[in-house]
């Protein structure tokens, strides 16, 4: 959770997490992709943390890419930044978000890593005499990595989900090695979840149980028998389609859990599961005695996400604005800020390049905030300058990430120093006015993957700001992904302007992290991506203060150390 700022789990000091044996899930998924299967596994987590289990979580991804850093968020959705700098799939947000669960690069694993391992090891001629071979080089690679995160974190139990669906090629090294491990580790320590999808056909007016027989034969082709299968629908089960599933998939009948899509918000997931009582049955079939989870908390927030006191309608203008994943972690920062104003938030996903940048109003009208999430590239930018100047001169409460402070940054240039052609480097190398520019350690980078400015780093925060009043506190850390940076040789400019730097590296020869608008009710970016760090029960500082601001009158939000004013 945010730093110094989320209560740790007590629950989790129960003598229980003693316990000697690791316990073993697999969470496979069936069918088709997009099931949710991360939010399935980061659930469960959920429920078992809540009985007072240690529990950690991690995500082997088939595909070839040492990590997805180097995707298009239209191919693959966000990519999640750890505090350690690596950059892993999305559904680690979910178990960051779901669990306290704290993740490192463990946590993810990729088919390229694991050959890029074993290749390096047969270069170095630590296989000499031998063959090199997807099972068992490979297949134990994939081993060591579950008992690597065991023994890293001395959980009790480690939830390991399989990316892909059962019958791709590419996973079949995953699926055998589980197969093993399950096998030595023994009988009550192992459990495999399907994750399946029944399918409601319109015409038949009828759910279909085929596609979930044929998903678990093809499992069991493999050596996987599934204990439990987690059915993904759109309407209720019913008895008959229950008994249908237990008899041909070969799962007892309590082991037939219904996934129906959530109402409101993913984060009723845990509670739809646990009616379902998939938390009671792993115990049992783990051998865990440990008490019914204590779900209250986690009610509330479903509470508030359902039937809020307040709501608010913000935008958020980005260029990735067709898919929902690949701002994932936005999203639900903003809703979380939410869930802590008692807020519902409506969220207009604006694309860009839609604004006319003559008239922004067009597109941002009546908005009561705007946020400019990161991004790459030029496509798209003239559209987020022209909303932060809307932003800007009509007092509406702003939060620019990464990308969003240099976009920020740039439009103060032009509009306010008058520096007509200001821009960032990344999107034009030949500005007479690089506000923007690269790193000085990013000259010498010609690599693409996982060689930006990653991570976890420190910011200092200066007093009597907007930051430091929501931050509570004068040094965070903050997870970064980004190779441009405010260009300090304009720095006494900007700040003479107005414009004021609250969060820098260090407190000398610093790069800048934050600035902000003292003139305005609430207007702050930040270099860094402060939505890494939200979670439905602690929300992020900045996400908080920003829902609070779109609620408020602007006067009530003070840009100073001392209390706002209560209601
Ligand atoms: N493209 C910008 C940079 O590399 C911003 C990166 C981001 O928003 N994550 O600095």
């Amino acid at each position: 959770g945010y730093p110094g700022r989320c209560p740790e789990d007590r629950r989790l000091s129960l003598d229980f997490k003693k316990m000697k044996q690791t316990k073993y899930i697999f969470v496979t998924g069936g069918v088709v992709s997009s099931l949710g299967k991360g939010l399935t596994a980061a659930s469960l987590g959920t429920l078992l943390e809540n009985r007072g289990l240690k529990v950690a979580i991690q995500k082997f991804d088939p595909y070839l890419n040492v990590d997805p850093g180097t995707m298009n968020p239209f191919q693959h959705g966000e990519v999640y930044v750890l505090d350690d700098g690596a950059e892993t799939d999305l559904d680690l947000g979910h178990y960051e978000r779901f669990t306290h669960s704290k993740l490192s690069r463990f946590n993810n694993l990729t088919s390229g890593q694991v050959y890029q391992a074993v290749l390096e090891k047969e270069r170095k001629g630590e296989y000499l005499g031998k063959t090199v071979q997807v099972i068992p080089h490979v297949t134990d690679k994939i081993q060591d990595r579950i008992k690597q995160l065991a023994e890293i974190t001395g959980a009790d139990v480690i939830i390991t989900e399989i990316g892909g669906t059962t019958g791709d090629i590419e996973g079949l090294p995953f699926l055998e090695a589980i197969r093993e491990f399950a096998l030595k580790v023994g009988y009550n320590n192992a459990v495999f979840v399907h994750v399946t999808y029944v399918p409601f056909i319109k015409a038949a007016g009828e759910l279909k149980t085929k596609p979930t027989q044929q998903s678990v034969a093809k499992l069991r082709e493999i050596g996987i028998a599934p204990h439990i299968l987690v059915c993904r629908t759109e309407k209720p089960l019913g008895k008959e389609l229950r008994e249908k599933i237990s008899m041909f998939c070969n799962v007892p009948y309590a082991a037939v859990i219904e996934e129906k899509d959530v109402d409101h918000s993913i984060y009723e997931v845990p509670l739809m599961l646990q009616r379902e009582k998939m938390d009671s049955l792993i115990c049992e079939l783990l051998r865990l005695d440990v008490p019914p989870a204590d779900m209250k908390d986690w009610q509330e927030i479903i509470r508030k996400l359902i039937a809020p006191q307040h709501r608010v309608r913000i935008g958020v203008v980005g260029k990735y604005i067709g898919l929902n994943d690949a701002y994932k972690s936005v999203y639900e920062a903003v809703i979380h800020g939410g869930v802590a104003q008692d807020c519902g938030v409506a969220i207009e996903k604006i694309d860009a390049e839609d604004i006319d940048v003559e008239h922004p109003e067009k597109s941002l009208k009546g908005l009561a905030g705007i946020l400019v999430p990161g991004g790459f590239g030029e496509r798209g930018t003239e559209g987020k300058i022209a909303a932060a100047k809307y932003a800007r001169e009509n007092k509406i409460p702003y939060l620019g990430l990464c990308l969003g402070m240099q976009i920020a940054t740039i439009e103060f240039a032009r509009n306010v120093l008058h520096l007509g052609e200001a821009n960032s480097m990344e999107f034009d190398k030949e500005t007479p006015d690089p506000v923007i520019w690269l790193m000085e350690e990013q000259k010498e980078v010609n690599k693409k993957g996982g060689t930006m400015r990653l991570g976890a780093q420190d910011c200092h925060i200066k007093e009597n700001t907007l930051a430091a009043r929501l931050y509570q506190s004068l040094v965070i850390q903050e997870r970064h992904r980004h190779r441009f940076e405010f260009n300090s040789t304009y720095r006494k400019q900007f700040e003479e302007a107005g414009l004021v730097i609250s969060g820098t590296t260090s407190t000398e020869d610093p790069l800048v992290e934050m600035i902000e608008i003292t003139e305005h009710p609430f207007y702050i970016a930040c270099q860094f991506h402060p939505e890494f760090q939200s979670k439905p029960n602690c929300s992020h500082p900045l996400f908080k203060g920003f829902i609070e601001a779109c609620m408020n009158e602007p006067q009530k939000v003070r840009t100073n150390l001392e209390e706002p004013e209560t209601p």
